[in-house]
C-alpha cells in the first residue's frame, strides 16, 4: 500500500516537472505581454504628463497675455508709456525674452527697445484676425535664437475693434524643458508634431532621431507599411491617440501619440525599443531565473526523494538479502537465487541439503562471540568453495547452512561432502572440535517451494539425531511420522478437555512373597475412535511444548480419585506412583498444588508416590533438591525412576533425599551379561547399605524374577507379573 502511494507521488512529481517547462514558457509569455502592456502604459503616462504641462503652460501664458492686453487697451490712448512699463515688468517677472506691441499696420516696439515691422508675419496676421496664436520653435527675427511666440489681439473697449497685437517671446527651450519630463530613467523623450506630421518642437535628447522633420515622411523613408502610415494619418486627423512603432537604423522607437488642446499639436512620447526591451528583458530574465531555480529545486527534491528511496531500498535489500554474520546470502536471498536457478536448470538434478555444525554452540561458548562469528564465516566460505558454481549456499540460523546443489551423478555429492570434511579439518577451526552432519533431500519436483525442499532436508537431518551417521537422505515415511506428530500435538489440548487421557496401572509385587504391593500409573490416550496411543508417542511431544505438566496433573488427580473411590468402596488402597516430568519440577507451585489436591480429597499422602528422573538434577541442582525436600516435608514418597541410565545416579543417591530406587529395565534385560549382572548386584548392595528399597523394572521372565529375588531385590514390576491395565482391572486385583 505504502509503495503504491510512493509511486503515485513520484508519477505526480514527474508530471509536474514535465508540465513545469511549458508552464514556465506560457508564464513567461504571459509576463512578456503584461510587460509590453506596462511599457505602453508608461509611455502613455509620459505623454499625458507632457501634454498636461504644455497645456497648463499655454493656458497660463494666454491668460497672462489676455490680462495684459485688457490693461493695455485701457491705457493705450491715455498713457501709452504706462502700457510699455507694464509690458517690461511682465516680461521680466515671467522670464520672457521680450514682449512686443504691434499696431495694426505692423509697426512694432519691444520691451528691449527694438522697433520693427511685422506686417505679413504669420502670427501677427493671425492675431490681427482675432486668433490667439502660439508658434512652433522658430528663429528669432532679432538674433536667430530659438523662440516660441504667443500672439494675442488687443481689443478696444467695444471688444470688436482690434487695436493691435501683443506678442510674448519665450526662449525656445521653455517647452523643450517640459518635454524632458520622461520615463525609463531618462532614456525616453517627447516631441511635438502637428496634424500634418511636421515636427513642431523637437528635442535634443540623445536618443532622439536627428533627421525627423515630418513623421509621415520619415516613416515612408524607413519603408514602414502603408497601412501603418495611413492609420497614423487618420488618427492624427481625427484627434485619436495611439501606439506606434517607428523604425530607425539605430533601433525602432515605441511611440505614444496624444492630441494637445494647443493649436493642432500632438505630443509624441517615445522610448527606444531597445530600452523598453531591456527593461522587459531584465524582468523576463529574473522570472526565467526564478522559474529555473524553482524547477531545479523541484528536480532536486524529486531526485533526492528518489535517491533516499533507493538508498532505503538498498538498505532494506541488504538487511533482507545479506546475512549479518557471514556477509553472504540470507535465507531470503537463497530462496530467490534457488528459484531462479531451478527455473533455468530444470534439466539438471538437484539436491537440497541442510548442514548443521552440531556442537558449534557448545564449542563457541569457549571461544567467545567474535571468534565464533569468524568461524561461521570460514565455514560458509568452505561450503561455498566446495559447491562452487554448481551450488547456492546460505547460513540459516546460528549453526545451520542450506545448500542447493546441481549435479549430474549422485556420487558427486559424496565426493563433495568428503572434500568439505577434509577442508574443514585442514582449516582447524576450533581445534577440530566441530562435528558437521547433513540432511539431504534429492529434489523430485522442481515446482516445489524452496521452503518445502529445505524442510525436507531438515527432516532428513532430524533422523541423524536418532542415529549415528553424519549424512541422511530424506525418507517419505519419516515425513509422515512428522506430520503425525504435528497432528497429535494439535489434538492434545482438546483430548485433555474430552478426558481422553486415562491412567493404566501396572502393579508392583513383593519379590519375596509375590504379593501385590502397589502400582505405577502410566498414561494412555484413548481416542474417540477407541485407539490407545502409548505415552512414547505423545509424551516427548508434550515435553517439547510444555503440555506434559497438564498431563502429569491430570494423572495425579485421576489417581487421587481412584484411591478415594477405593476408600469409599471399602477396598484398601495400595500406594500408586505417578510420573513427574522434568518440566513439572521447574513449576514451583506444583508441590503445594498436589498436596492441596490430596488435602481436599482427604487422602493420606502416602497413597500417591512420585517418580522422578535425575535429568533436572544435572540442570539445576538447587531447584531439584529444594523441590524434593518440600515434597518430603509434606510426606510424599519419592521414587528414583530409571536408575542407572543417567550421568550421575550415584551422586544423586548422595545428594538428594529419595525413598526408593527403580532399577532401569535395561539392566534387567541384560542380567545374564556379566557386567550388567555385576551392576545389579552392586546397586542392590549399595541400596541395602543406604536403607533404600529397590524396585526392578521390566521383569519379563521367571529367570529374571528368581535372579532378582535371590539377590534380595525388594519389589518387582514387569510383564512377568502384570502389564499396565485399565483401572477397573486393577481394582479387580485388589479385591
Ligand atoms: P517408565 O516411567 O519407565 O515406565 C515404565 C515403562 O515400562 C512403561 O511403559 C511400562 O509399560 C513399561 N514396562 C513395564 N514392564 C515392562 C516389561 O516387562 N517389558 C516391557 N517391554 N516394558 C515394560 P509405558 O507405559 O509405555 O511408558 C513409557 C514411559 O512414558 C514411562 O516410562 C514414562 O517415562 C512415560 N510416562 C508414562 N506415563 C507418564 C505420565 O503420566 N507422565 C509422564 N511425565 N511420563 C509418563
Ligand atoms: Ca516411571
Ligand atoms: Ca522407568
Amino acid at each position: 500500500m505504502k509503495s503504491k502511494k510512493k509511486n503515485i507521488f513520484i508519477a505526480i512529481s514527474y508530471v509536474i516537472l514535465v508540465a513545469a517547462i511549458p508552464a514556465t514558457l506560457l508564464f513567461s509569455k504571459f509576463i512578456g505581454n503584461k510587460l509590453t502592456e506596462h511599457i505602453r502604459h508608461t509611455i502613455k503616462n509620459a505623454a499625458d504628463l507632457c501634454a498636461e504641462l504644455i497645456e497648463q503652460q499655454y493656458e497660463n501664458d494666454m491668460l497672462l497675455l489676455e490680462s495684459l492686453a485688457v490693461r493695455m487697451s485701457a491705457t493705450l490712448e491715455s498713457d501709452p508709456q504706462q502700457g510699455i512699463d507694464r509690458m517690461v515688468s511682465t516680461a521680466e517677472r515671467y522670464g520672457m525674452k521680450r514682449i512686443a506691441f504691434s499696431t495694426p499696420d505692423g509697426y512694432t516696439i519691444t520691451t528691449d527697445g527694438i522697433e520693427m515691422n511685422l506686417a505679413g508675419v504669420e502670427n501677427f496676421e493671425k492675431a490681427m484676425s482675432g486668433q490667439a496664436h502660439l508658434t512652433s520653435v522658430i528663429s528669432d527675427i532679432v538674433d536667430n535664437e530659438d523662440v516660441n511666440i504667443y500672439s494675442f489681439p488687443v481689443y478696444a473697449e467695444d471688444n470688436q475693434t482690434i487695436l493691435g497685437v501683443l506678442s510674448a517671446v519665450y526662449h525656445g527651450d521653455m517647452f523643450k524643458e517640459m518635454l524632458s519630463a520622461t520615463a525609463f530613467d531618462g532614456e525616453g523623450y517627447t516631441y511635438i508634431v502637428d496634424r500634418n506630421g511636421d515636427v513642431i518642437i523637437n528635442t535634443k535628447h540623445h536618443n532622439a532621431i536627428t533627421d525627423l522633420d515630418n513623421v509621415f515622411a520619415y516613416m515612408t523613408r524607413q519603408q514602414q507599411s502603408e497601412e501603418e502610415i495611413a492609420l497614423l494619418r487618420s488618427n492624427l486627423k481625427n484627434s485619436e491617440q495611439g501606439f506606434l512603432e517607428i523604425y530607425n537604423e539605430k533601433g525602432s522607437r515605441y511611440t505614444y501619440y496624444l492630441p494637445l488642446s494647443v493649436n493642432d499639436w500632438y505630443v509624441f512620447s517615445v522610448v527606444p525599443k531597445r530600452v523598453a526591451e531591456e527593461t522587459k528583458k531584465g524582468v523576463m530574465l529574473s522570472i526565467t531565473i526564478y522559474c529555473i531555480c524553482i524547477s531545479l529545486i523541484a528536480i532536486y527534491l524529486v531526485l533526492s526523494i528518489r535517491q533516499s528511496q533507493r538508498e532505503k531500498n538498498r538498505l532494506l535489500k541488504k538487511a533482507l538479502y545479506e546475512d549479518t554474520i557471514t556477509g553472504g546470502r540470507s535465507y531470503e536471498k537463497f530462496k530467490l537465487d534457488c528459484q531462479e536457478r531451478l527455473k533455468t536448470k530444470s534439466k539438471q538434478n538437484a539436491i537440497c541439503a541442510f548442514l548443521v555444525i552440531d556442537n558449534f554452540n557448545l564449542v563457541a561458548t569457549l571461544y567467545g562471540n567474535e571468534e565464533s562469528n569468524a568461524a561461521l564465516c570460514r565455514i560458509y566460505d568452505i561450503v561455498n568453495t566446495c559447491v562452487g558454481e554448481n551450488g547456492i549456499v546460505c547460513r540459516n540460523g546460528s549453526n545451520h547452512f542450506c545448500i542447493m546443489y546441481f549435479y549430474n551423478e549422485l556420487s558427486e555429492i559424496e565426493t563433495n561432502i568428503a572434500q568439505f570434511n577434509k577442508m574443514l579439518h585442514e582449516s582447524d577451526i576450533f581445534e577440530n572440535m566441530l562435528h558437521p552432519s547433513i540432511g539431504i533431500y534429492v529434489v523430485e519436483n522442481y515446482e516445489e517451494s524452496v521452503d518445502d525442499m529445505v524442510s525436507k532436508a531438515r527432516i532428513a537431518h532430524e533422523t541423524i539425531k536418532q542415529g549415528r551417521s553424519t549424512i541422511a537422505y530424506y525418507d517419505v515415511s519419516f515425513r509422515n511420522a512428522m506430520y503425525e506428530d504435528k497432528h497429535l500435538e494439535d489434538e492434545m489440548e482438546y483430548a485433555l478437555e474430552r478426558h481422553e487421557f486415562v491412567p493404566y496401572l501396572q502393579p508392583k509385587y513383593h519379590a519375596e512373597s509375590g504379593e501385590i504391593c502397589g502400582a505405577e500409573a502410566l498414561i494412555r490416550w484413548i481416542t474417540r475412535e477407541g485407539d490407545i496411543i502409548p505415552p512414547g508417542k505423545f509424551i516427548p511431544l508434550a515435553e517439547n511444548n510444555g503440555f506434559v505438566r497438564m498431563l502429569d496433573r491430570e494423572m495425579f488427580s485421576m489417581v487421587c480419585r481412584l484411591q478415594k473411590h477405593l476408600i469409599e468402596k471399602g477396598i484398601e488402597p495400595l500406594p500408586v506412583s505417578v510420573n513427574i516430568s522434568r518440566q513439572l519440577m521447574y513449576d514451583k507451585s506444583f508441590v503445594d498444588d498436589y498436596y492441596q489436591m490430596m488435602q481436599e480429597m482427604e487422602l493420606p499422602v502416602e497413597l500417591v508416590q512420585l517418580e522422578i528422573t535425575e535429568t533436572v538434577l544435572f540442570e539445576d541442582f538447587g531447584l531439584f533438591r529444594s523441590t524434593l525436600e518440600r515434597l518430603r516435608e509434606y510426606g510424599f514418597r519419592i521414587l528414583m525412576d530409571d536408575f542407572g541410565t543417567g550421568y550421575s545416579s550415584l551422586m544423586m543417591l548422595k545428594s538428594v533425599p529419595i525413598d526408593e530406587i527403580k532399577l532401569d529395565k535395561s539392566f534387567i534385560d541384560d542380567y545374564s551379561d556379566q557386567k550388567a549382572g555385576s551392576i545389579i548386584y552392586c546397586v542392590l548392595e549399595l541400596a541395602k547399605k543406604l536403607g533404600l528399597p529397590v524396585v526392578a523394572e521390566g521383569v519379563e521372565t521367571e529367570n529374571q524374577y528368581h535372579y532378582l529375588k535371590q539377590l534380595g531385590c525388594d519389589f518387582i514390576q514387569g510383564y512377568y507379573f502384570a502389564k499396565p491395565m485399565a483401572a477397573s482391572d486393577y481394582i479387580g486385583k485388589l479385591i
